[in-house]
């Protein structure tokens, strides 16, 4: 299967589903990955350091910074994120088409560090919508389900500087439509 670009952003208002969309892909697609960001939010009790996140102090995570090892980093929900440049290099050098999970300023600069990258916005059908979603993952509280939603408009403020925006209501009417986006024989 031919990919329109080796590095495919998505960004969503946090509970739209982005997570959910990126991995069905990357089970559908051996030849991608999804990229592994450094962040120095805690762990949920469903994930692996390593594998869904590279879990830092915050202190290790300045030093990297200071480094200059980040293509780049953001503070978001009140931790911070980063994507690791040695980790999309090491994809490349495997062949795969890297799919990153990223907020929106991340997507943005993801563009400006490759600009042969497709960018893909998210949106929930609704607000109410999302946070039925937010709710549902039982990931989050009260307080850090506020936090998600006060950034709604930031995020949606900058999805008309992304390639496509989607709706994701129907899961699989949502991952067709990504499919016809980046794949070479589907559109
Ligand atoms: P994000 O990564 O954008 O924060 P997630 O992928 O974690 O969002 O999805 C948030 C919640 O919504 C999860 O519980 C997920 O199972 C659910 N979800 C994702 N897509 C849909 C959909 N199309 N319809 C209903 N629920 C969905
Ligand atoms: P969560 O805590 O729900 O996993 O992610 C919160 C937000 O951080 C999401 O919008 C997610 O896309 C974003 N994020 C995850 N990794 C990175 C990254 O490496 N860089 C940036 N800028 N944002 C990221």
């Amino acid at each position: 299967m031919d990919f329109k670009s080796p590095y495919i952003a998505f960004s969503a208002p946090s509970g739209a589903g982005k997570t959910t969309i990126v991995k069905q892909l990357a089970q559908r697609y051996a030849q991608t990955v999804i990229s592994v960001s450094a962040t120095t939010r805690p762990k949920r009790p469903f994930e692996t350091d390593g594998v869904d996140y590279i879990f830092l102090s915050e202190e290790a995570f300045k030093e990297d910074i200071a480094r200059g090892k980040f293509l780049e980093y953001e503070k978001v929900h009140g931790n911070y994120y980063g994507t690791l440049l040695e980790t999309i290099e090491k994809f490349r050098k495997q062949g795969k088409v890297v799919l990153f999970d990223i907020d929106v300023n991340g997507a943005l600069a993801v563009k400006r560090h490759y600009p042969e990258a497709i960018l893909i916005f998210i949106k929930p059908p609704s607000t109410e919508e999302l946070i039925r979603r937010l709710k549902g993952r039982k990931s989050e509280t009260e307080a850090s389900i506020q936090k998600r939603l006060e950034r709604l408009e930031f995020e949606y403020a900058r999805a008309g500087e992304f390639d496509y925006s989607i709706v994701n209501d129907d899961l699989a009417a949502a991952i067709a439509e990504v499919e016809r986006l980046i794949l070479k024989d589907k559109t």
